[in-house]
């Protein structure tokens, strides 16, 4: 009787691996050794964020960061994180920047966002990208304009990724066609 259990088990295994159906999600960037080397538009943004940074309130992770959203109209919108003694009250620099960018001129593409940092507890080694719920909100406006949305993620002195759209950091993302929209 053994003997059947076991050709039983290794039969379902085998009906479930040939049923395995595999995907690859892949994505490029780029990658720049230093901010000097980026397009002029882009390090123009870069600059704009980094201006926008010392507005940065982060008194308790000390981790800066500031964000410029360049809208299609050429308008360029700024933001930097702001942190609370309650601590899910504060707001991510992405956020700030393209909400305000989104609540000053809702029918206005977004282009490109440049998102830099600086932390005081250790050197940047590499750029650093947006977290989940900036991703999902930053999702949100690629989808609606049907339009790529750019990012420049760079540090002072550790180099600068391009990444060519938000989609590509939020595989298998969920939107609004999902609610049936
Ligand atoms: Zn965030």
């Amino acid at each position: 009787m053994l003997g059947e259990w076991s050709l039983n088990v290794s039969l379902i295994i085998h009906r479930i691996e040939s049923m395995k159906n595999t995907r690859e999600i892949a994505f490029q960037y780029e990658v720049y050794e230093s901010v000097n080397d980026l397009q002029t538009a882009d390090q123009e943004l870069v600059s704009k964020a980094f201006e926008a940074l010392r507005g940065s309130y982060a008194p308790y992770s000390r981790f800066h960061v500031g964000a410029a959203v360049l809208l299609a109209d050429g308008e360029v919108v700024c933001g930097a994180n702001q942190e609370n003694a309650a601590y899910p009250s504060g707001l991510c620099a992405e956020r700030v920047a393209v909400f305000a960018a989104k609540a000053q001129k809702p029918d206005v593409d977004i282009d490109s966002i440049a998102i830099v940092i600086e932390s005081e507890n250790a050197p940047m080694l590499f750029p650093s990208s947006p977290c989940g719920a900036c991703r999902q909100s930053l999702l949100e406006y690629e989808v609606n304009q049907d339009r790529a949305v750019r990012l420049i993620l760079a540090t002072r002195n550790s180099g600068a990724y391009v990444v060519p759209s938000i989609k590509s950091l939020l595989p298998l993302f969920f939107d609004q066609s999902q609610l049936g929209k």
